[in-house]
């Protein structure tokens, strides 16, 4: 592997997460070693917290938010199973990947849940939304994707939320690719439950992900029996938000770089990461259509760092993969449903340079996969 220029050690990364990361994050890795029921670990984690509130949008009194050891999934596990009551019912707004993950996680709880499924790469049709919910008062929640990285499709959360909200049930929002790099509010767009993660947007490290919400919501939650025991929101609040001390053993190094990865986005700030992300998409939305290559949506409906294309002149996905890899770069397949698509994500600590270099790195392995001419 070469690694890109000045950096032999520095591998490329344009898959959706984890990242390239900042000097600064990969740093604070290495800080002391440190017990987490000591104050200052366990001050941390509300620091960690207060500043995830805040690129939520959040105020740091009216809402908290919950930390947990895992992957993004872990927390949406949290809340999928933590916040339907028995007897409630969830509607899941389904158009990728991770709209059916939602509906998984709820039928591994027995949870009760309606799928209103638009189909891959398909945007949601609110007025069908607006229909399911008028037609069936059993549903207590709602829960959507919000940049749905499988297809790269940003989802009118603003229009949901008003939408769900005038409704009167709660909205369960997967913001693990979004949030940081889009805009997002939850006040303004009425989300209840907001989920996210250290590795994507926020330029983390993997490991971390956690939940923002309104801390009424939470106190609520006290009502709700418990279907897990390590990943019970309504416990780990408790613990970790009431009491100020985890309720488990949380990845300290991991919450050391997180914090300083949050520092760096609200030092950033979420418009300015947006724009600066929109410009690496747009070299690459511009490199490839150079290349006479079909990108999977229309430019409205995309999300500012995932660009998912048609793989061309008859090269595999692998072929391509592999190729890039040798040069140091490292893309993304696609999901089940979009065969012969691939999937360029611009998450992180990328350059104008690192772009340009994946161009150069490209063309010469099409040219050498290319058929030879007979
Ligand atoms: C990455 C991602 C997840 C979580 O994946 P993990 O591997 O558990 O981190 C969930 N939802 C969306 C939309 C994602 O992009």
């Amino acid at each position: 592997m070469t690694g890109t220029p000045g950096r032999p050690d520095r591998v490329v990364l344009l898959n959706p997460g984890p990242v390239n990361v900042h000097d600064r994050v990969r740093a604070a890795l290495a800080g002391p070693d440190e017990c987490h029921r000591e104050p200052e670990t366990q001050a941390l984690l509300g620091t960690v917290a207060g500043k995830i509130t805040e690129v939520c949008g959040a105020d740091r009194d009216s809402h908290a938010a919950v930390l947990l050891t895992g992957s993004g999934t872990a927390a949406l596990e949290a809340v999928v199973s933590s916040v339907v009551p028995a007897g409630g019912r969830l509607l899941v707004l389904d158009n990728g990947h991770y709209g059916e993950r939602l509906l998984r996680i709820a039928d591994v709880h027995g949870i009760d849940s309606v799928r209103l499924e638009f189909g891959w790469a398909t945007p949601l049709d609110l007025d069908a939304v607006d229909r399911a919910l008028a037609a069936d008062p059993g549903v207590t929640h709602v829960a959507v994707v919000h940049h749905e990285t499988s297809t790269g499709m940003l989802n009118p959360l603003r229009e949901l939320g008003a939408l769900v909200d005038r409704h009167g049930r709660s909205l369960i929002v997967d913001a693990i690719s979004s949030l940081g790099a889009e805009d997002l509010d939850v006040v303004r767009d009425r989300v209840d439950w907001c989920v996210g993660t250290a590795n994507k947007c926020l330029e983390g490290m993997p490991g971390i992900s956690f939940v923002c919400a309104p801390r009424e919501r939470l106190d609520a939650l006290a009502d709700v029996p418990a279907r897990t025991f390590y990943f019970d929101l309504s416990a780990n609040y408790r613990a970790q938000v009431l009491k100020g001390s985890p309720q488990f053993t949380p990845a300290v190094q991991v919450l050391r770089a997180l914090d300083a990865a949050l520092d760096l986005t609200l030092a950033e700030g979420v418009p300015a990461r947006t724009a600066r992300y929109a410009a690496r998409a747009a070299e690459i939305r511009a490199g490839l259509e150079e290349r006479g290559i079909d990108l999977l949506l229309p430019a409205d409906q995309r999300a500012g760092s995932i660009t998912n294309a048609h793989l061309a002149n008859g090269m595999t996905y692998d072929e391509l993969h592999d190729g890039l890899k040798e040069h140091g770069y490292v893309i993304y397949a696609t999901q089940e449903k979009s065969a012969g698509v691939f999937r360029l994500a611009n998450m992180g600590q990328l350059t104008a340079s690192d772009i340009a270099g994946f161009f150069r790195a490209f063309d010469e392995v099409v040219a050498r996969c290319a058929p030879s001419p007979s």
